[in-house]
């Protein structure tokens, strides 16, 4: 009796050490794998592998493990691992780090910080000899705040980088088709040049967080640092204005974050509402005929003009009297499709702002009689609002 407790005892004691050494398991990360135009990582927790991958007819990638990064960031916070380099990364970079996850960490009491070994010599480690591009990137998805940033920076801008992999799907092939068509346009009017990229950077991201509320930021960081050295800068457009800012996945105090002396990253925008920057945009021919914003792409359609977010941005264009010059909205905007929306709870809180700001800029244009404005103030009104 004696004997069996004995070994049951040594038994319990094993199970909580291989538990104790499974929590305290890091994520591995290393140098990638890299050709004329794809770069690929490997990175390893609890035995498993899973391989992140960037591709690119048109840019030459950075093989440096802080490309993979940024995406394992987001599952060691969860999980609290530690992530292990066995190489080396730039001191500012993890300076940088430690304050985003103080931050985001604040923000979403799931998470916490955790720490990043790396194999740097003592002391101040910086990469000292890396080449600096004299290049500038915007993300650029044809949407409302890309079209802003770019136009707003249009001088400085040398790239428009479009991402397949993050809103549109990889399995979308034919509108990515139509998206590197309209990019291409876009590039060409002004001289730029349009990059296509395409990864599985979202898929690695699934799981540990909301794409919006926590991840998105993260995964555009990752393609930006595995531009570094083809570009000294790149813009990321504001998704929302400095009056509505909340925790959100990229923020004007995060993205800046995730960059350091090899690329600079700016989040860009925050100033204006949406519909200042459409104001803005709409003296640009180019704006109406390309604007593309829907987000549910039923059949690959590049607005659907029924989801919210679609009739939000027709109903502007409708106010300022341009909406019929905004060709790749091909439906009519129906005022009972807006009465008849169903709206998420992720999304409630933008919407409220967005339809106020609406009603308030159709009645600046004399249009409160409208069906249109009738139709908002009814679905404010099932809202509680
Ligand atoms: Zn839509």
């Amino acid at each position: 009796m004696k004997k069996k407790s004995f070994l049951f005892g040594r038994i319990v004691k094993n199970i909580r050490l291989a538990k104790i050494r499974l929590l305290k398991t890091p994520i591995f990360i290393e140098s990638g794998k890299i050709t004329e135009n794809s770069v690929s990582f490997l990175i390893e927790r609890d035995g498993l592998k899973e391989k992140l991958y960037l591709k690119s007819n048109h840019v030459r990638f950075q093989n440096s493990p802080d490309v993979p990064l940024l995406i394992v960031l987001l599952q060691a916070m969860k999980r609290k691992r530690n992530i292990f380099i066995r190489e080396t990364i730039s001191n500012g970079l993890i300076v940088n780090l430690i304050r985003y996850m103080d931050i985001f960490c604040t923000w979403h009491s799931s998470y916490r910080p955790i720490k990043i070994h790396v194999n740097n010599p003592p002391g101040q480690f910086e990469k000292n000899s890396f080449e600096k591009s004299r290049r500038v990137g915007a993300f650029f998805s044809g949407g409302v705040d890309s079209f802003y940033t770019f136009f707003k920076h249009k001088d400085e801008i040398t790239d428009l980088i479009f991402v397949h992999g993050f809103d549109v799907p990889l399995s979308s092939v034919e509108l990515r088709q139509q998206i590197r068509e309209m990019g291409s346009k876009v590039a060409a009017e002004w001289g730029k040049r349009f990059v296509e990229i395409e990864t599985n950077a979202r898929d690695i991201l699934k799981g540990w967080g909301h794409w919006g509320f926590h991840a998105h930021g993260l995964a555009l960081g990752t393609v930006a640092r595995s531009l570094s050295g083809s570009f000294q800068k790149i813009f990321i457009a504001s998704s929302t204005s400095i009056d509505q800012l909340r925790p959100w996945g990229s923020h004007p105090e995060l993205d800046n974050l995730l960059g350091d002396r090899t690329i600079e990253i700016i989040h860009d925008g925050v100033q204006k509402h949406r519909n200042e920057k459409i104001e803005y945009s709409v003296s640009y021919p180019f704006f109406l005929e390309n604007l593309r914003v829907c987000y549910i792409n039923p059949g690959e359609a590049y607005n659907c003009c029924e989801c919210e977010k679609c009739l939000r941005t027709m109903t502007t264009l409708y106010a300022l009297g341009c909406l019929g010059k905004a060709i790749r909205f091909p439906k009519p905007l129906n005022a009972r499709m807006i009465s008849r929306l169903e709206l998420s709870d992720a999304g409630q809180i933008s919407f409220v702002n967005y339809a106020i700001a609406n009603l308030q800029l159709l009645r600046e244009h004399g249009m409160e009689n409208s069906e249109v404005y009738n139709a908002w103030h009814d679905l404010l009104a099932r809202y509680g609002h």
